[in-house]
């Protein structure tokens, strides 16, 4: 067999229950691969080696007395690191959480352990999520699998370089506007957010609540059935929570595509796309129509202001939901002399640059005399991104964008300008505002070598449609390529 580092969930699963691999094997290996990458990727802040054994000794005890609790039983899964574990250190990369052992797991940890899944550990993000490169970390850059210069994304960026890798065979992001689809775009892997509402938030260090939601980082479109059939279900704890039935979102995952209409938004795949990633979007387009798709060219011109609306929404939320980093419930506290000062040394000392570019930009948004003209106008424009979204669904059965408008970029490139790191979640935000499911699944790569995805997109609780056509998508693409693993094993 190949190394078991690099195999699907599916594979892995099917391997575990003929009883030629056991859990403890695959989790050794997913730990050799860290051994092997991580001083170049530096995918993980941090690994939980005994728990991990733990669980992949309970698992293989599981499956020795004729326990099976499904695909997850047994498979290594890391999670980004503002989901938090009980026990297990939980920073959000922020300086200001550093230390911080939660009292509790995170309601998608606890499903994935009842599910039988080994945490192998907490990989690295932006800065409470704020960013689409990494870069954001107060503890390093994450480094793409397929060009160590350039970023793997964000703010999952650490989630899909590891799944990339092979460190875990796959991982959970959050997606506020774009951060689970563009870095597993950037890496060359799946990523999926589903329907708001459709993954608990319970134990997720909020950025913005009106638009975060958790997915699903794998290597292939059934693996992200498979996580997202785990970790889905109404839950109390979260008031956002969906309380209706859940729609079977494998069934009809072998339809293929003949006969749907699929909608190509031009706003979000024209102007600004990179000739190499239009090129590849285009030659899916032309496969999709050969498989007997309906390709319709639709305008949704309130998306061309998503972007916008984004960046004040998102930060209002922030500037509330971070408002709780005060130095007395978590992590750092620096001395003050009144609790005013302390609070406000701690902030300042906690808190990273990006971070506070975005409490202030909420914080000014919502002002009084300022909020009917930012705020206001933003949620106006969700509005009118909402209304584009179902007149479009009345045209066709799901959207389809390139992920991202172009591949990864070099580390350092955009840090100095923030609107051209913003625009990186041109085609991702959308569908954040509006709260309906997407996906991300990758079809080739540029000249470069770099890889390039394309987007699904559906209505809300059309997973089983969207995971219809990404099954087509991947098949049609055949896309096996894997980045060449560098080894640094023995580096520092
Ligand atoms: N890159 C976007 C931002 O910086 C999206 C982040 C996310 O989805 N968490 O806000």
């Amino acid at each position: 067999m190949s190394d078991p580092a690099d195999l699907t969930i599916v594979e892995a699963a099917a391997a575990l229950r003929s009883e030629d691999l056991t859990a403890v094997e695959l989790l050794a290996a997913v730990r050799r691969r860290a051994a092997m990458t991580e001083a170049n990727i530096h995918a993980y802040l941090t690994i939980d080696v005994e728990g991990a054994e733990a669980s992949a000794r309970a698992a293989d005890d599981a499956f020795a007395g004729g326990e099976d609790r499904g695909p997850l039983q047994g498979i290594p899964i890391a999670l980004k690191d503002n989901m938090v574990t009980r026990g297990l250190e939980t920073t959000a990369s922020s300086q200001i959480l550093a230390g911080w052992h939660p009292p509790y797991d995170a309601t998608v940890v606890t499903r994935l352990r009842d599910a039988g899944a080994v945490i192998v550990g907490k990989t690295n993000l932006d800065e409470f999520a704020m960013g689409s490169s990494t870069e954001n970390s107060a503890y390093g850059t994450s480094r793409n699998p397929w060009d160590p210069e350039r970023v793997p994304g964000g703010s999952s960026g650490g989630s899909a370089a590891a799944v990339a890798v092979g460190s875990a065979l796959a991982a959970l992001g959050s997606d506020t506007g774009g951060s689970v689809r563009q870095p597993a775009s950037l890496c060359g892997v799946v990523g999926m957010k589903p329907t708001y509402g459709l993954v608990s938030r319970y134990g997720l260090i909020a950025f913005a609540s009106s638009l975060d939601q958790i997915g699903p980082i794998t290597r292939s479109v059934a693996d992200a059935l498979a996580v997202l059939q785990g970790i889905s279900g109404h839950d109390p704890e979260d008031a956002t929570s969906y309380r209706g039935e859940l729609p079977d979102f494998g069934s009809q995952i072998d339809r293929g595509v003949e006969g749907l209409k699929i909608g190509v938004v031009s706003e979000l795949s024209g102007e600004g796309t990179e000739p190499a990633v239009a090129a590849e979007f285009r030659t899916m387009l032309q496969r999709l129509e050969g498989a007997g798709a309906e390709i319709k060219e639709l305008s949704l011109p309130s998306t061309a202001y998503a972007l916008s609306a984004y960046y004040l929404i998102a930060p209002a939320e922030c500037s509330a939901n971070l408002a709780r980093f005060d130095g007395v419930r978590f992590g750092l506290r620096l001395d003050g002399g009144t609790v005013e000062e302390m609070m406000g040394a701690t902030r300042a000392a906690g808190f990273g640059p990006e971070v506070i570019r975005r409490i202030l930009l909420g914080t000014y948004a919502l002002s009084a005399g300022y909020y009917d003209a930012f705020y206001g106008q933003a949620q106006k424009v969700r509005t009118l991104v909402i209304d584009d979204f179902k007149q479009a669904y009345e045209q066709a059965d799901v959207l389809v964008t390139p992920t991202s408008p172009t591949t990864a970029f070099k580390v350092g490139e955009r840090t100095d300008d923030p609107l051209a790191m913003y625009l990186s979640d041109l085609c991702t935000i959308p569908s954040n505002l509006s709260g309906d499911p997407g996906i991300s699944v990758p079809t080739g790569v540029d000249d470069a070598g770099l890889p390039i995805g394309f987007q699904v997109l559906a209505p809300a609780l059309a997973e089983p449609l969207m995971f219809r056509v990404a099954q087509a998508v991947e098949d049609l693409a055949g896309f096996d390529a894997r980045p060449t693993l560098a080894s640094s094993e023995g580096a520092a």
